[in-house]
Parts: structure tokens; C-alpha cells; sequence
């Protein structure tokens, strides 16, 4: 929730097209406004926690690895710190890595080009696009959207007893839908992976704000997050797990901080030997407030404790379903249905609605902030909406014409984290 107060000369405007009409909505002169920013799936507003954590060391930030003075020293012990806080906080095994990265997309782009040759790839066409698509110079298979959870495992059993079972593989599934905000079952999806000898990457970049993650409980072999989402500022991200084929791997990037040693050959070329720490993944200068303010974050979640945070937000999660069950318009799409468990993510469709005009009318007039669009899941839209989305921008909202039927959705987010 954001208040803005608007000075008495001042107004506080919102730009609504209504069939196809632009039009300028005052939503208050002088005094307070509050605005209800229920957009959290996209980005989480920071903590302030995490604003004071932060504040109190950018004065102070320096390279880290690199400096024999004291603020080089201190940033590096508060990188390195950092990295045990995630660890500490994804519940990790003795001897994973944890690589700071600038977000999930990136974390799973590493991943991708991480893979052991021939390695089998199984993924949901549910998936959002950043876990969709970073496998595809492997080779994929895309898995139809199931109905149950109980049909997502008996699917990945399927596809995984027909797969080459000498070669590597790797199932990818992400932890909540950003779409559904349902549940999915990790640590039955991840049991069938093993017992067909496959491993699984978690994209808990919708589940990590929501619900605690434990490496070991759930049996995943990665996770990938975003701080962005996690309460943090944006431009940091984290893939946590295994070292193997991360450390059998070409460095992501190739640069400084990445290699211990680079020679000059007497035929001229360079040979470089690369860190086998999660250093081999980090090259050039990282990004050191992003990582502090992930730990910041996971700190600040574990203290206020998983608990209170999961039942308080099953509270405003029931407030709001029941809230939209009263419009008999509505229908909110869901794949599991109605007692899936979920995180505060919600998408519905408002009929005789188009959902761009839904939602542009709900920041105008009630300053309510939500998403309308398809949500970078193409094909998990599709699949709920039983219809071709249109899709004119990849995570943005197409246009239909003025009372033509919803083909994009409208979502609304929150999380009980502030
Ligand atoms: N995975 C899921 C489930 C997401 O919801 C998102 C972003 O919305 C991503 C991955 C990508 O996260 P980022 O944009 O921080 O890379």
C-alpha cells in the first residue's frame, strides 16, 4: 500500500483510455490519497528494513575481492556474509553454491548454458517465459498444463520413463504461478526427477516471497529468485545448488573475478584457469548492494518469521477471493481449482470486460494498481483462458475493441512481507 500526499495546489492524476477516448482522471487535489499497489508479483516494494540496511552502507560500498583498504574489505566481507544469509535462508546442503546474478531470468539463462552436453531438458508450457525459454538449445520437451497437481507428477512420470535414461536431464518448475498464484507440488515433482535420474531447477521467484524454501525439504537441486520480488530493489537475483556441472562449466561471463590465473602462451594465444567457487560465474564487478539488500530482505522475512507471514497472507488472500466471488462477472482462473494452495497472486477476467479498460479504471478511479496482460506465460494465458490471448507485447496488455470478450486477463498481487 503507498500513500502520496498531494499539496493543496497539486493534483493527482491518472490517464484512463475508455473506448478508446483519452481521458484524465483527478483522484484527489490537496491532501492524502492512498493508492493501493496490489502489483507485488511484478516487483515488491522494498522493505524498510532493507532501505535502512542499504542506507547505512552506500556511503561505504566498495569492489569487492579486489582492495587491500577497508572499504574494499568491508564489502567484501559483506558480499561474502551475504551469501551465507541466502544460503542460511534457502536451507542449502554443505557444498552448494550460491551465485549472485542479476535476476531469475538470468540465474536460469546461467543454469541453461551451465548444462552438460546432451542434457535432456523437461519443462510445463505453464511456465513464465523465464523458464520457459532459456532451454531451448537443449533438448526440450514442453509438457502439456495439467488439471491437478496429482497430473503434473503422472505427466513428468510419463515424459521422464521415455527419456534417454543414460543421458543427463533436467526438470525445470516453477514454485507458484505468476499467473495462478497456485502451489505447484515441488518435492513430489522433484522425487520423480530423481527416481528417473533427473535433476530439477525451482523458479521460486513467485514462491521464495511467499513461503520458506528449503533446498534439502524439497529435494531441488537449484532454486532461482529475484530480489526485486523478494522486497529488494531491483538488478540482483540468486541461482543456489549444486556446484558440479556449474564448476564443469564454461564461465557465464568471461572477465575479472572470474579467472584465478591467465597466461600468455608462446604461440601468442592466453590460457586462463577459472575459480571453482561461485566466483567463476560472478566476473566483472558485482553488483554488492543488490546482494546485501537480498540478504537484508531474507533476514528481515526469517526474523518476521514464515508463520505469521503465510497465515496473514492467507487472510488477505480469502479476503479478496471471497471479495470477487460477490461480482457474478468475475471468474478467476486458476489450473488446480478452488483448494489449490496459493500465494497472494490472483487472475480473473471480468466478462462484458475488456481487461486493459478494467484495469486502467481501477488505478483511475479507486487508485488501485494491478496488471492486466498475459503476463510473460503465453501459453499457461492460453490454456486458462481456453482461447489464442492476444499478444501484441510479450508481458504487456493488447488492445480488444471496446466490449469485446476479456483475451488477456487481469491480475492482482500482494504479500503480507510489508
Ligand atoms: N519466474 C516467475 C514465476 C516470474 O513471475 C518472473 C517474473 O515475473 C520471473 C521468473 C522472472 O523474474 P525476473 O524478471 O526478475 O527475472
Amino acid at each position: 500500500m503507498s500513500v502520496f500526499t498531494a499539496a493543496a495546489d497539486q493534483s493527482v492524476c491518472a490517464p484512463l483510455s475508455v473506448l478508446g477516448r483519452d481521458v484524465t482522471v483527478p483522484l484527489v487535489t490537496g491532501g492524502e490519497v492512498t493508492y493501493a499497489a496490489l502489483d507485488y508479483a511484478a516487483s515488491a516494494p522494498a522493505l524498510q528494513r532493507v532501505w535502512d540496511d542499504v542506507a547505512a552502507y552506500a556511503p561505504y560500498y566498495g569492489s569487492v575481492h579486489r582492495g587491500a583498504g577497508y572499504l574494499s574489505q568491508l564489502s567484501t566481507d559483506l558480499f561474502e556474509n551475504a551469501r551465507r544469509t541466502v544460503a542460511e535462508f534457502l536451507d542449502c546442503r554443505d557444498g552448494d553454491q550460491v551465485v549472485f546474478t542479476r535476476s531469475t531470468t538470468d540465474s536460469l539463462n546461467l543454469l541453461a548454458a551451465a548444462l552438460p552436453a546432451d542434457c535432456q531438458v523437461f519443462v510445463f508450457e505453464t511456465e513464465h517465459h523465464a523458464s520457459l525459454l532459456p532451454w531451448r538449445d537443449a533438448r526440450v520437451t514442453y509438457l502439456d498444463a495439467p488439471r491437478t497437481p496429482e497430473q503434473a507428477v503422472a505427466t513428468l512420470e510419463t515424459a521422464l520413463a521415455g527419456r534417454d535414461p543414460f543421458g543427463p536431464a533436467l526438470v525445470c518448475v516453477t514454485g507458484a504461478s505468476n499467473v495462478t498464484g497456485e502451489i505447484w507440488p515441488v518435492r513430489e515433482l522433484a522425487a520423480a526427477a530423481h527416481a528417473h535420474g533427473a535433476r530439477i531447477v525451482l523458479d521460486a521467484a513467485q514462491l521464495a516471497p511467499h513461503h520458506p524454501v528449503s533446498v534439502q525439504e524439497l529435494d531441488v537441486d537449484w532454486v532461482a529468485f529475484s530480489g526485486h520480488k523478494l522486497y529488494a530493489p531491483f538488478g540482483s537475483g540468486v541461482l543456489a545448488g549444486r556446484a558440479d556441472w556449474l564448476t564443469a562449466a564454461e564461465p557465464y561471463l568471461a572477465g575479472g573475478g572470474a579467472s584465478r590465473k591467465v597466461t600468455r602462451r608462446t604461440d601468442g594465444g592466453v590460457d586462463v584457469e577459472w575459480h571453482e567457487t561461485a566466483a567463476r560465474h560472478e566476473a566483472g564487478s558485482p553488483n554488492v548492494i543488490g546482494a546485501y539488500s537480498i540478504a537484508s530482505a531474507c533476514k528481515a522475512l526469517t526474523e518476521a518469521g514464515f508463520d505469521t507471514l503465510v497465515a496473514r497472507e492467507r487472510y488477505l488472500i480469502d479476503v479478496v477471493r471471497a471479495g470477487l466471488a460477490e461480482v457474478p462477472e468475475v471468474r478467476i482462473l486458476s489450473l488446480f481449482g478452488d483448494d489449490a494452495p496459493r500465494v497472494g497472486v490472483l487472475s480473473f477476467v471480468v466478462e462484458g470486460w475488456n481487461s486493459s479498460h478494467f484495469a486502467a479504471a481501477l488505478s483511475a478511479e479507486y487508485g488501485i494498481g494491478v496488471r492486466d496482460g498475459l503476463f510473460c506465460a503465453h501459453p499457461l494465458v492460453r490454456a486458462l483462458l481456453g482461447s489464442e490471448p492476444q499478444a501484441q507485447g510479450e508481458c504487456g496488455a493488447p488492445e480488444a475493441a471496446p466490449g469485446e470478450r476479456s483475451l488477456n486477463a487481469i491480475r492482482v498481487s500482494f504479500g503480507a512481507g510489508t
